[in-house]
């Protein structure tokens, strides 16, 4: 094994291509105070190079750890003498990523050219991505405008799709992609791209909404990590910032927007997967969001898509005390999940981030909602940890359309409760 480790690491250097091969994802449950502290402690030991898929400060007190292979002898010691529990989710990540590719592989046959031939059912990189943008709006030049807010730090449009029927509505913004790795967040927008064309003019219920409201679609919203993760490294979470004084790379764009900046539940480690960066809206695609927001003046609602673990959240992220709205937002979290709920049976949790996740600040809904944005949710779609962040593409499908179906709800009840 540990020759053949050598060889994949040999390999990946020639083509530049990261490879996972050995590395396991271990689900680390603590019984108590005492053990989330010890994994912390784990967390902070950078030769190990933990990839700590969710904090070690879960409420479940359950945490999915991506372990390399040289470091999983000593973890799993670690562990046991400890008395720690752990279940290894993925045995060797590479045969996943391995199987991903392929699949991605066998749909690039065939170069859509309409919307209609764009695979659906599969991944897809950022310049395919970007034109099935662009072909959507060539083919609906009334109903579909793209925008472009501003640049990423390496100089990639951040294209924003307009669905619009008048001047002058209020909007609604959903963005998908923020974190790099997960893929099925795009993926998901990009059908939700394709189910407003259809479904306007034909689909009583969108039709009513389009009719009052303009929906705003940001389908990568970090396409620097995206193309990192296609050309590089699929576990690449954060932006591609350069850190001065440091080797390591990126920003987390959820922990770099301005409520709560800088609080606890964000680092100031620039190596971390949560670092939050410089300052407060320091990183140029949450810039041009903030910016986008106050240009417009008039967003009523507000989804972040991420993945996974299935859960609908509300603000508060960096604080304990409840939003003013939490009695409505939890009310309507509740209805959303039971519409997308009825589709395939996937079962969602719901409430605020801090109370159903972790703390969490410099978050994108803690802002928005400080913006007067009322419905401001944070989405994570599938699954709770099978495939964690590589849900398997035969997934995309059903996950977008049972998405969107609370992504309705949220969109109707606003539509029925005008603020
Ligand atoms: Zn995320």
């Amino acid at each position: 094994m540990r020759g053949l480790v050598v060889l994949a690491a040999l390999f990946a250097a020639v083509c530049g291509k990261e490879t996972f091969e050995g590395h396991q994802v271990l689900r680390i449950t603590a019984a108590d105070k005492a053990q989330i502290n010890l994994l912390k402690d784990l967390s902070e030991l950078e030769h190990l190079k933990l990839d700590f898929w969710m904090e070690p400060v879960h409420k479940s007190l359950s945490v999915d750890v991506r372990v390399p292979f040289h470091s999983l002898q000593i973890v799993k010691a670690f562990l046991r003498y400890n008395l720690i529990n752990y279940q290894v989710m993925i045995l060797d990540l590479q045969d996943l990523l391995d199987t991903e590719h392929r699949v991605m592989i066998r749909s690039r046959a065939v170069q859509p050219r309409t919307t209609n031939d764009y695979d659906y059912t599969n991944y897809h990189t950022l310049n395919e991505i970007y034109s099935f943008m662009d072909m959507l709006v060539e083919e609906n030049p009334t109903l579909v405008s793209k925008i472009v807010i501003g640049q990423s730090y390496e100089g990639r449009p951040l294209n924003v799709l307009k669905f619009s029927t008048g001047a002058n509505h209020p909007g609604i913004w959903i963005d998908t992609g923020i974190h790099a790795r997960e893929w099925i967040t795009p993926a998901s927008g990009t059908w939700f791209a394709k189910k407003i064309v259809n479904d306007y003019g034909r689909d009583a219920a969108l039709t009513a909404i389009l009719d009052k409201y303009d929906i705003f679609l940001e389908l990568v919203t970090n396409p620097d990590g995206y193309e990192y993760t296609h050309t590089s490294n699929r576990m690449w979470r954060k932006t591609r910032r350069i850190n001065p004084g440091s080797t390591c790379v990126g920003v987390d764009p959820n922990r770099n927007w301005g409520t709560g900046f800088a609080g606890a539940g964000s680092s100031n480690n620039p190596c971390s997967e949560t670092y939050r960066g410089p300052s407060a809206h320091s990183e140029p695609e949450i810039k041009a969001i903030v910016d986008f927001v106050h240009a417009h003046g008039n967003l009523k609602v507000f989804l972040t898509i991420h993945s996974y673990s299935q859960m609908l959240l509300y603000p508060y992220g960096d604080t304990s005390t409840p939003c003013k709205d939490e009695k409505e937002l939890d009310d309507l979290a509740l209805k959303a999940t039971t519409e997308l709920k009825k589709l395939y049976g996937t079962s969602y949790t719901f409430g605020s981030t801090i109370a159903t996740i972790y703390q969490a600040s410099g978050t994108t809904t803690d802002w928005t909602y400080d913006q007067g944005i009322k419905y401001s949710y944070t989405f994570e779609l599938r699954d709770t940890g099978r495939y964690g962040f590589i849900l398997p593409a035969d997934q995309i499908l059903p996950t977008a359309e049972e998405t969107w179906l609370a992504v309705m709800a949220i969109m109707e009840h606003t539509k029925n409760n005008p603020y």
